[in-house]
């Protein structure tokens, strides 16, 4: 079974936010739509408080989970997360995207033997100035990131790419490269609005159409994902390259499946809305059965709508 909203979309995908606190500072980050710094001194949800709203999630048809922030890897006790969440009977899918820098020193082997899949990791360059600017971290931390995760077997690995005008957008032929090169799949990732400011946005949004005619004269096949947005994959002779195209695009909204998580436990029914937050945190504190949790669930997911209506 699954949850329907009342556009017919199906919930099939959630995306829990950790943590606000991260170790690099993204100048585009949109902080998966949380008001900034909102709940900076909020205490997080503990281990058993997330396990227990993916296993509700799970029960309703939500199988498909991916693990967000802030940066999932500043809680040192994200293998404890992984592991109670992988344990649910039904889960489909178990995802983590982070920017790589701490998965050295064992941490993705550990987290892949907790039974972490797959990872998205962002690198939204590969040239070492640019990165910085752009995340105030090291680039080679970064790389050996990605290198530990192939390492790791997490299968897929996808690289995440926001492509910025007068920023990063020379870089693409590079990543294609180098995804190409190393076997990981790289994602091209419009710039969405939130949390980025409107100087910003106008400066270094760009439409990825010039980067998606390229993609499809190159292409071999190309895939579509129905329950992913209608999102296109371009499969290259030698490269995997998904785009995402979250802007005015009515499509991407009729095919959203997900909802979303934030670190301080509200059911956030679209990246893009904070007016439609659904508290599902205070209930279990308060002692709220699982019937009541599964009631949020419903409730939440009614107030679901595409963002970008189609005219
Ligand atoms: N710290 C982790 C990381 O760097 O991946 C997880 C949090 S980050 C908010 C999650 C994903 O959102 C990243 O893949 C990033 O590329 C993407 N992202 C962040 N800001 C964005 C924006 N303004 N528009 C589109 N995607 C964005």
């Amino acid at each position: 079974m699954s949850l329907t909203d009342n556009c017919g979309r199906p919930l099939l995908n959630l995306r829990i936010s950790i943590t606000q606190r991260c170790n690099n500072r993204c100048a585009y980050c949109h902080r998966e739509g949380e008001v900034q710094r909102a709940n900076r001194s909020a205490e997080l949800m503990s281990v058993e408080e997330i396990v227990r709203i993916a296993k509700i999630a799970v029960g309703l048809g939500i199988a498909r989970l991916k693990l967000t922030g802030g940066e999932p890897l500043m809680r040192k006790d994200l293998p404890e997360i992984v592991a109670g969440i992988a344990a649910i009977a039904g889960l489909r899918d178990l995802s983590l995207t982070t920017n790589g820098l701490l998965l050295g020193g064992g941490m993705a082997k550990k987290l892949r033997d907790c039974g972490l899949r797959r990872v998205n990791i962002s690198l939204p360059s590969l040239n070492p100035e640019t990165y910085h600017k752009l995340t105030g971290g090291k680039l080679e931390v970064a790389l050996d990131g990605v290198k530990v995760a192939i390492e790791a077997d997490f299968c897929p690995v996808k690289l995440n790419m926001v492509v910025l005008k007068d920023v990063n957008v020379g870089d693409v032929p590079d990543l294609i490269e180098y995804a190409g090169r190393t076997g990981v799949v790289l994602q091209l990732i419009e710039l969405d609005p939130v949390n980025v400011g409107d100087k910003y946005y106008a400066e270094h949004h760009r439409s990825l159409d010039e980067q998606e005619n390229m993609l499809r004269e190159k292409a071999v096949t190309i895939e579509k994902r129905p329950f992913m947005h209608n999102r296109l994959i371009y499969h290259l002779p030698n490269a995997t390259i998904e785009v995402v195209k979250p802007i005015e695009n009515s499509d991407f909204c009729m095919h959203c499946t997900r909802m979303r998580i934030t670190s301080d436990g509200k059911l956030k029914p679209c990246l893009m809305r904070n007016d439609n937050l659904t508290d599902i945190l205070t209930p279990i504190r308060k002692g709220a059965n699982d019937e009541q949790l599964k009631e949020l669930f419903v409730k939440a997911n009614l107030l679901r709508e595409p963002y970008n209506e189609s005219k």
